[in-house]
């Protein structure tokens, strides 16, 4: 019997409708999957049968065909589990088939049949309802997110028994959740800092007219403690920008579960020590780079002269086209890139250079040799905000 389930999958930052093809046919048991999937998704067996027994159905003991559409495209993660045990039952007639129609199923199986969320809920869920799907069974920490999609039945299910019972007709023990937005954490406030005319006079220009910005000053001058608040006087994201953004962060992996819309422009400060992949992105699959999390707001480049050598060149093209193009042997991957940057460094290697009480102990040699490889690297370009 062949039986088929809509579910979604992710390669790196993209989220597709997948359909989960499963035939139960006559053959000596054996269990073949097909359809370009990486080692996570190519374990959905090792998963989904221990899932089947210990919810108290029988796994099949004929041949099991699973076939992951469209097979061209690779898919990540563990997100067509359920939609495969869904269809291992349909096939087995252990369920009707008929609620399984307009129905997208998403989420990861635990070998107990609990339901585990996934990453990018949201544009999973966005992918399955371009494809007609009316109706999606997902993890109740998926299910804020998923409910961000218009139009779309969430139903939220602690594991396979429930996602079975609400096949059989049965009402499920969750409430679907309203649209909700993020809790806003309290915003660094720009009105909470005294003095330093100069540098928040700078910090209000860069937020109106989308300049990227280079501080400049000692240790201690309050450099990071501003950057950490222009975020607080950029204007709100749009509906459409915190869509974008919180599509990007639950497909990245950097959100806890549970959460709604993201209401608050991203602020990301790596680490002077973040490697090439890690700034712009890239491996395989493609995962965006600290630039691309902070797509609508902030990325701060603290002791920028300590970066090394030719990262910042790398920030110029995508900052200047707001987006990051990887071409790489395991496929291509764009991700967008319209973020503000800021930049602190020290006047000079010691750091106390024009400080009115301390000398600054560095030759010139030292002095000029920080200017050049820092601020020749910075884009003068306008962030496309
Ligand atoms: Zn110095």
């Amino acid at each position: 019997m062949l039986a088929q389930v809509r579910s979604a999958a992710l390669w790196g930052l993209e989220a597709f409708p997948v359909e989960c093809e499963v035939d139960v046919g006559p053959g000596l048991p054996g269990f073949v999957l097909v359809g370009f999937a990486d080692p996570a998704a190519r374990e959905v067996r090792e998963r989904v049968w221990p899932a089947l027994r210990n919810a108290g159905f029988l796994p099949p003991d004929r041949k099991v065909t699973v076939n992951l559409a469209p097979a061209e495209r690779r898919k990540e993660g563990a997100s067509c589990d359920l939609a495969v045990a869904l269809g291992v039952l349909a096939a087995t007639a252990q369920v009707p088939p008929e609620r399984l129609a307009r129905t997208a199923a998403i989420g990861e199986l635990a070998l107990d049949g609990r339901l585990r969320g996934v990453r990018g809920t949201l544009g999973l869920a966005e992918a399955a309802w371009r494809a007609g799907a009316m109706t999606l069974l997902c993890a109740a920490e998926g299910a804020p997110e998923a409910a961000l999609v218009g139009g779309l039945t969430v139903h939220p299910i602690a594991n396979l028994g429930e996602a079975a019972a609400w096949l059989r007709g049965e009402p499920l023990a969750a409430q679907a959740p309203a649209p909700s937005d993020e809790e806003p954490a309290p915003a660094d406030d720009l009105a909470e800092v005294r003095g330093q005319v100069v540098a928040r006079r700078a910090l209000e220009i860069a937020a109106a007219g989308g300049h990227h910005l280079l501080l400049v000053g000692p240790p201690g001058a309050g450099k990071s403690m501003l950057a950490r608040r222009l975020p607080g006087i950029l204007p709100a994201l749009t509906a459409e920008e915190a869509l974008t953004v919180t599509r990007l962060h639950s497909a990245a992996g950097t959100r806890a579960p549970g959460r709604g819309l993201m209401v608050r422009r991203p602020f990301r400060a790596p680490h002077h020590s973040v490697t090439p992949a890690g700034l712009i992105g890239g491996s395989s699959p493609p995962r965006p780079g600290e630039l691309s999390l902070a797509h609508h707001g902030v990325l701060f480049l603290d002791e920028l002269s300590e970066y090394r050598h030719g990262l910042l060149d790398s920030l110029r093209e995508p900052l200047e086209s707001g987006a990051v193009h990887l071409a790489r042997a395991s496929g291509r991957a764009s991700f967008p890139a319209r973020t503000l940057l800021v930049t602190a460094m020290n006047p000079c290697p010691c750091g106390w250079l024009g400080h009115p009480r301390r000398g600054c102990h560095c030759t010139p040699t030292q002095r000029a040799s920080q200017g050049r490889s820092s601020t020749a690297s910075i884009s003068r370009s306008k962030c496309p905000h």
